[in-house]
């Protein structure tokens, strides 16, 4: 008899990527695969391997909640919303296991932010393993996150902006996760509910590599009791396309612009799935794009203001621009990064965005602009020195800099040389006998040795 692996994505494109890659990696390593999976951004099968199982969580949420730019009040709706459904679904799944004797569950494995659905599977006797699709850092800021509280590092003031987190070095209180609209309460609570449940797991696994993290790998080691699995990253390790689990269609035509586009002279720029801005912001980017006189594909997402579901750019811009620009809705981000005429990527700094700029070896312009994506532009900036960090407001002048700085300037290059260094990193891990290689090993491992239901 097989064993069998229940996924359970969190509905949000910078998860579902690297939960889908880990079931690719674990289909290839002869797990049988079912996906639960909520009504909202569901996975579309037909996109998957015929012998995926899906089966469908109904989250009841109505469309305003469903909509709402506060991703954390709509993860706990989510959590709240999905727990009866999710007890009832994997119970079915469970009988009908034992009635059938199809292959036996082994775990489930999670996202690190569905914590009620995990209480679920834990009361019914099921192994669970926790997937982070951050890097080690934000866990380790997780777990640390009610001491940073306590020690007055949050909220953030303004006065303390420069001062070193002596407890999460090299983080200063900047880089700490900037709320956009929520509210300090209800992330304390989503962290404290997520860290609980991993310490209750059968293990945490990590889309990241020890080549880049392993002292904040090794803090998260001797924080935690369960076994720690990084074997990132995760998108070079599966055998399917970003397409397959792309919730908005790319736009492909861009592909073709940038084969007539000279080698390393693009600007990719692209704030990710959830990122917004207001539309003063939008204006001084495109002012920037304009006056550096470098070729760039820019993502403009019909969400990506504040407030609008479609998104003019303004009759200047195109004026200005035209023959150097494609804008797209969604790109399709890795095959842009491994074009050999991106010279760089300006970026929000989502952790998937940041792993895939390094397999490629693209330095970056970084402007976080919530969550975790403050501390990841510290490393890219201070510690792997592969990019650019805009601070403050962002102003045409500065950007217009910047990127200059980055596709045509000594600086630039310097930072396109350590790049270079972290990709062949990164594609080392993950050889034969490599750090994420043999975690890998080690994961597969665990979970065959995983006790069936108690
Ligand atoms: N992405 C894409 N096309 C785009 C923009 C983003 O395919 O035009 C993908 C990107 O490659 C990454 C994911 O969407 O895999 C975004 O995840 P990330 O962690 O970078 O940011 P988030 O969207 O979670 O803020």
């Amino acid at each position: 008899m097989g064993r069998r692996l229940l996924f359970v994505p969190l509905p949000f494109q910078g998860h579902i990527n690297p939960m889908f890659h880990l079931a690719s990696l674990l289909h290839s390593r002869g797990f049988a695969i079912t996906i639960f999976h909520t009504h909202f951004n569901s996975p579309d099968p037909d996109n998957y391997p015929k012998s995926y199982r899906f089966i469908p969580v109904p989250d009841n949420l109505p469309d305003t909640v469903r909509s709402s730019k506060d991703a954390v009040a709509l993860i706990h709706a989510l959590n709240k919303s999905c727990q009866a459904s999710f007890r009832d679904s994997l119970g079915e799944l469970l009988s009908e296991e034992e009635e059938e004797e199809e292959e036996s569950v082994a775990c489930v494995i999670f996202d690190a932010h569905w914590y009620a659905l995990q209480a679920v599977a834990k009361k019914l006797g099921v192994a669970t393993m926790v997937l982070r699709t951050g890097n080690a850092t934000s866990f380790n800021l997780f777990m640390a996150f009610p001491l940073l509280l306590e020690k007055g590092y949050l909220p953030i003031q303004e006065s303390q902006l420069d001062a070193l987190v002596s407890e999460l070095p090299p983080l200063r209180v900047k880089d700490l996760p900037r709320l956009m609209i929520t509210s300090l309460e209800s992330f304390t609570e989503l962290l404290a509910r997520g860290v609980e449940q991993v310490r209750t797991s059968s293990g945490l696994i990590l889309n990241t590599f020890d080549s880049i993290e392993s002292s904040e790998l090794d803090q998260i080691k001797r924080d935690l009791s369960i076994p720690v699995y990084p074997i990132g990253p995760l998108h070079k390790l599966s055998t399917q396309t970003q397409t397959q689990s792309s919730l908005l269609a790319p736009d492909q035509s861009c592909m073709a612009w940038l084969d007539s586009q000279a080698p390393k002279s693009v600007i990719y720029v692209s704030f990710g799935s959830l990122a917004f801005m207001d539309p003063n912001e939008l204006v001084e980017i495109a002012w920037g794009l304009a006056n550096s006189g470098h070729p760039f594909l820019w993502v403009v997402r019909p969400n990506l203001v504040h407030g609008s579901d479609r998104i003019e750019l303004p009759k200047w811009f195109e004026e200005e621009t035209r023959g150097r620009g494609r804008v797209v809705p969604w790109a399709p981000q890795q095959e842009v990064l491994s074009h050999p005429a991106v010279g760089g990527f300006w970026t929000h700094c989502g952790w998937n965005s940041i792993l895939e700029a390094i397999c490629e070896g693209v330095p970056m312009l970084c402007r976080p602009f919530f969550g975790d994506q403050t501390g990841n532009a510290r490393y890219v900036n201070h510690v792997w020195k592969v990019g650019i960090v805009l601070e403050g407001k962002v102003e045409r002048g500065r950007t217009e800099r910047a990127i200059k700085t980055l596709i045509a300037e000594r600086e630039g290059d310097e930072m396109r040389e350590r790049m270079a260094d972290l990709k062949a990193k990164a594609a080392q891990c993950t050889m034969t006998g490599g750090s994420s290689y043999l975690a890998i090993d080690n994961l597969v491992d665990s979970i065959l040795a995983l006790q069936p239901r108690s």
